[in-house]
């Protein structure tokens, strides 16, 4: 399953060295991500341990930082998208400082929708 050295460094320069997800500029310890992934296994909304080795190809693999990558798991695109979607509840929730630099104004929700840097990219191109 390991990409050849080549075939990696063309997986990076996908998006122009940037994450294809978040789009921040990858650093050294980037993550080449299966956009569909080859694996059912243990994520949040994702069960069973299907292989799916069809998957392991270029088009397939996307340029990834390392915390969207272990964010995304083996999610398919759109559970991902709204798995992120739900991180403003959750911080809503769960995290008082959150709450509370929110009450001082450091912070304002946007409901902006997730939008993937390689969607925006593509979408840019025509
Ligand atoms: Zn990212």
């Amino acid at each position: 399953m390991r990409l050849k050295k080549h075939e990696r460094e063309q997986v990076r320069l996908k998006y122009g060295g940037h994450c294809a997800y978040c789009g921040v500029e990858l650093g050294p310890k980037w993550h080449a991500d299966h956009l569909q992934s080859v694996r059912r296994g243990t994520s949040h909304r994702w069960e069973g341990n299907a292989e799916r080795p069809q998957n392991h190809n270029l088009d397939n693999m996307m340029p990834a930082c390392a915390p969207c990558n272990l964010s995304k798991s083996q999610m398919p695109l759109e559970a991902w998208r709204e798995f992120l979607v739900g991180h403003v509840n959750s911080l809503n929730l769960y995290h008082p400082i959150y709450r509370l630099a929110k009450a001082y104004g450091l912070i304002a929700e946007t409901a902006a929708p997730v939008v993937f840097y390689f969607e925006k990219v593509t979408n840019d191109q025509h």
